[in-house]
């Protein structure tokens, strides 16, 4: 069985003090690491001491991007090399603001997810369909084109490592959510494309999330679901209150 994993993505959010009692908050009232894994993506500028306050518990930290040059003249940007030298546990990767706010491609996407794994960092690919292709019943063939990309040119024991977040762009900080039959169909379409790529046993192991308006009154139906294996989770990952009970369903699923 896949061990449920419930990320949040704080985006641009909390100032320094409020990241600061967050992770206060959370890190000893969170259930054990064994039944579900709690990660927290933060700002980049709070991570040091984010990890600090995290350190022996079981709530890991991650980041939401990183370039996947080691080092150069890449003003603004932060480095695999950088993240790991601060012990982050977890790179969000290729999120859907970021492809389509920052330009970022399924080719950059790529060599992130190997220098994140070359790293030891547990990178997050983020896939998923705006409404247009939705409607326009191409749902599967974007997601499959982006989960292809990303995951090219790996073995399948790399591919055990990495985590996919299905993040339908038009469920994302709407409110509206894909049904958890939907959303279930198209993890499982992912987990075929990583079976087509990689074999049975890797495409057993991944563990795909689902994202878009994820919040405690819905995660039970969505983590009920056969291959959906966690949440990543914007809105409902700033509250305290909110995120715990979010892990609390994970810890049950
Ligand atoms: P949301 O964001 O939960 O606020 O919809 C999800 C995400 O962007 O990862």
């Amino acid at each position: 069985m896949r061990k449920p994993i419930l990320a949040g993505n704080w985006k641009m959010y909390k100032s320094f003090d409020e990241a600061v009692q967050f992770v206060e908050a959370v890190r000893d009232a969170i259930p054990s690491e064994e039944k579900v894994d709690a990660v927290v993506c933060a700002p980049a500028i709070y991570l040091p001491t984010l990890v600090d306050i995290a350190t022996e518990t079981d709530l890991a930290i991650g980041a939401q991007n990183m370039h996947f040059e080691d080092e150069g003249a890449f003003t603004g940007e932060i480095s695999p090399a950088q993240l790991a030298s601060i012990h982050v546990d977890y790179v969000i990767l290729g999120h859907s603001e970021r492809r389509e706010m920052f330009n970022e491609t399924d080719e950059a996407v790529n060599k992130k997810v190997r220098a994140a794994l070359q790293h030891g960092i547990v990178p997050i690919i983020c896939c998923g369909e705006t409404l247009a292709e939705r409607e326009a019943g191409n749902t599967v063939k974007k997601v499959e084109g982006q989960i292809r990309a990303a995951l090219e040119g790996f073995t399948a024991e790399e591919v055990f490592h990495m985590v996919i977040a299905y993040e339908p762009i038009w469920a994302i900080g709407t409110g509206k959510t894909a049904s958890a039959d939907d959303a279930n169909e198209t993890c499982g379409e992912i987990r075929k494309v990583v079976e087509s790529l990689y074999g049975t046993e890797a495409a057993q192991a991944i563990r795909i999330q689902y994202g878009g308006s994820v919040k405690p009154e819905n995660i039970e139906e969505l983590l009920a679901k056969e291959h959906i294996d966690g949440a990543l989770v914007g809105g409902a990952s700033l509250d305290v209150d909110s995120y715990l009970k979010l892990l609390e369903a994970g810890k049950d699923a």
